[in-house]
C-alpha cells in the first residue's frame, strides 16, 4: 500500500507530487473518518487557496459541514477545533518547507494531529475504494469560523499579563513572511511590549528568508534586535508552530536551550512533573527537570508522537530540539506564539537579560552529522548496529542511542525522508563530542559497506 503521511502530515511539491485531485480525495477520506463538523484553515502559500477549495469540495462530498477559518497559524486552527467542540480539522500547509511545497495536517477533535494508526486507516481507505460519497440531499454546508481573537485571548490567559505589561519589554518579531504575522505581533502589543518587526507581510514566496528559522538565516532578526535595542527576538516557521529565540545580544539560541529554559520555569511552578521530548534532544532538559524532582519521558522523533504521549499520559509540557514547544494547559501541540508569551513572562519576572537566563543553563557541545545509506539497507544496518555497539546505556526507542558515564551520548537513526543515517551527539567538551562522532561514523559506514 502507498504512503501519504510523513513525519508531519502530507507534503509534496504542489501540482507535481500533490495535486488538487489528491487533496479532494484525501479531504473526503479524512472527513468520512473524523466526523461531520470539520474546520479548515490555510497558510499563506500561493497554492493554499487552491488546495483549500479542493479540500472543501472533498469534505462537502461526504456530507461534512465545513467551518472555514481562513488564513491562520496551525495552532490557531487546533485551538478552534478543540474549543468549538468540532469533530476535527484540516490545515492546508507545508509548515517550514520551501514555497513550491504544500500539504495538509489532519487535526483530531482534541486539537492534536491524529495519531499514526489513524493516518494508516485513512491511507487504507484513500488507496482502496475511497470514502462513500453522500447523496445530493445530504451534502454538507459551508460556514465561516472566527478563530484568531479567541486564540489570542487564550494565549494571554496562560501568562501573568499584568507582570509582563509592567516590565515594558521590547521584542523583535520575524514571522519569515509566514502566518505567525497574524498573531504574534498583536499578542505582544496586547502584553504591553514595544514591537519591532521584519518579514512581517504574509507572502507565500517567502522573499525574506527560508520559512524554516535556522541560526544561519536569521541575520535580519539579529540586526533588528541590535538596532532596536530589543530585549529579545523571536522567529517563527511558515505555519507558526515552531519558534527560535534570539537574545538581546543578537545571539540565536538553539531550540534545545529554549525548551530547557521554558521547562525550568514550568518545573518551578509544577515540581515533580514529567515532561516529554524525543530521543534527539539535549541532556540540558534532563538536568533542569530532574533538578526539580521530575523526569523526562523520551519518545521517537516527531512532534506528533510527543503530543500524543502528552495526551495519553496527561503530561503538560513537551519540547523538540528544533524549537517546537508544547504547553499543555493551553494546547498539547507546538505553538510558537504561546512559547513567545511564556518567554516574556519569564523575563518579566526574572528581571534579567535573556542572555543571562540562558547562561544559567548547563552548557553542552553538540554535533550533527550524517552517513549515506541506501533506503533498502536501512533496516538491516540498524539491526547490525544494535548488535555491534557497546556502551553503559543502549537505547532503542528510535534508532540506537548510546549513553556514557560522563553524560555524553550519541544517537544514530535512519532518516525518514533521505537515504542517510542521521547522527546526533552531545558532550561536555568539543573534543569529546568530536571523538564520539568520528568513532561511530566510521562504525556506521563500515556496517553499511559490509551489507552492500
Ligand atoms: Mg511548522
Amino acid at each position: 500500500m502507498g504512503r501519504l503521511f510523513g513525519t508531519n502530515g502530507v507534503r509534496g511539491v504542489a501540482n507535481k507530487e500533490l495535486t488538487v485531485e489528491m487533496i479532494a480525495r484525501l479531504a473526503a477520506t479524512v472527513g468520512a473518518f473524523l466526523g461531520r463538523e470539520i474546520a479548515i484553515g490555510r497558510d499563506g502559500r500561493t497554492t493554499s487557496p487552491m488546495f483549500r477549495d479542493a479540500a472543501i469540495s472533498g469534505l462537502l462530498s461526504v456530507g461534512c459541514n465545513v467551518h472555514d477559518a481562513g488564513m491562520l497559524p496551525t495552532p490557531v486552527l487546533q485551538h478552534a477545533v478543540k474549543h468549538n467542540g468540532l469533530d476535527g480539522g484540516i490545515m492546508i500547509t507545508a509548515s517550514h518547507n520551501p514555497p513550491e511545497f504544500n500539504g495538509i495536517k489532519v487535526i483530531a477533535s482534541d486539537g492534536v494531529e491524529i495519531p499514526r494508526e489513524h493516518e494508516a486507516e485513512i491511507e487504507e481507505t484513500y488507496f482502496g475504494e475511497g470514502p462513500e460519497p453522500s447523496p445530493w440531499d445530504t451534502i454538507g454546508s459551508i460556514g465561516t469560523l472566527q478563530a484568531l481573537e479567541a486564540y489570542n485571548e487564550a494565549v494571554k490567559s496562560h501568562v501573568d499579563a499584568a507582570a509582563i505589561r509592567e516590565a515594558g519589554l521590547k521584542i523583535a518579531i520575524d514571522p519569515g513572511n509566514g502566518v505567525a504575522a497574524l498573531t504574534a505581533p498583536e499578542i505582544a502589543r496586547d502584553l504591553g511590549c514595544s514591537v519591532y518587526t521584519v518579514n512581517v507581510n504574509v507572502n507565500g514566496r517567502f522573499p525574506g528568508r527560508d520559512s524554516e528559522p535556522r541560526p544561519d538565516n536569521l541575520d535580519g532578526l539579529k540586526r533588528l534586535v541590535r538596532a532596536s535595542g530589543a530585549d529579545l527576538g523571536i522567529a517563527f516557521d511558515g505555519d507558526g508552530d515552531r519558534s527560535m529565540f534570539v537574545d538581546e545580544k543578537g545571539e540565536v539560541q538553539w531550540g534545545d536551550r529554549s525548551v530547557a529554559l521554558l521547562a525550568k520555569d514550568f518545573m518551578a511552578k509544577n515540581p515533580g512533573e514529567r515532561v516529554v521530548s524525543a530521543v534527539n534532544s539535549s541532556k540540558v532538559l534532563d538536568d533542569v527537570v530532574t533538578a526539580a524532582g521530575g523526569s523526562v519521558v523520551r519518545t521517537k522523533v516527531g512532534s506528533v508522537v510527543i503530543s500524543r504521549v502528552m495526551v495519553d499520559q496527561g503530561i503538560m509540557f513537551g519540547g523538540e530540539e528544533n524549537g517546537g514547544i508544547m504547553y499543555g494547559p493551553h494546547l498539547q501541540v507546538r505553538d510558537g506564539s504561546m512559547a513567545m508569551a511564556l518567554m516574556l513572562e519569564i523575563m518579566a519576572k526574572a528581571k534579567k537579560p535573556l542572555s543571562e537566563l540562558f547562561d544559567e543553563l548547563p552548557r553542552y557541545h553538540q554535533l550533527k552529522d550524517r552517513v549515506p545509506c541506501p533506503e533498502e539497507l536501512k533496516e538491516r544496518a540498524l539491526e547490525a548496529l544494535r548488535g555491534s555497539v557497546d556502551a553503559p546505556e543502549v537505547g532503542t526507542i528510535d534508532g540506537v542511542r548510546l549513553g556514557y558515564e560522563d553524560g555524553s551520548w550519541i544517537l544514530f537513526r535512519p532518516s525518514g525522508t533521505e537515504p542517510v543515517f542521521r547522527i546526533y551527539a552531545e558532550a561536555e567538551s568539543p573534543e569529546r563530542v568530536a571523538e564520539l562522532v568520528d568513532e561511530h561514523k566510521a562504525l556506521i559506514a563500515s556496517v553499511i559497506e559490509s551489507l552492500g
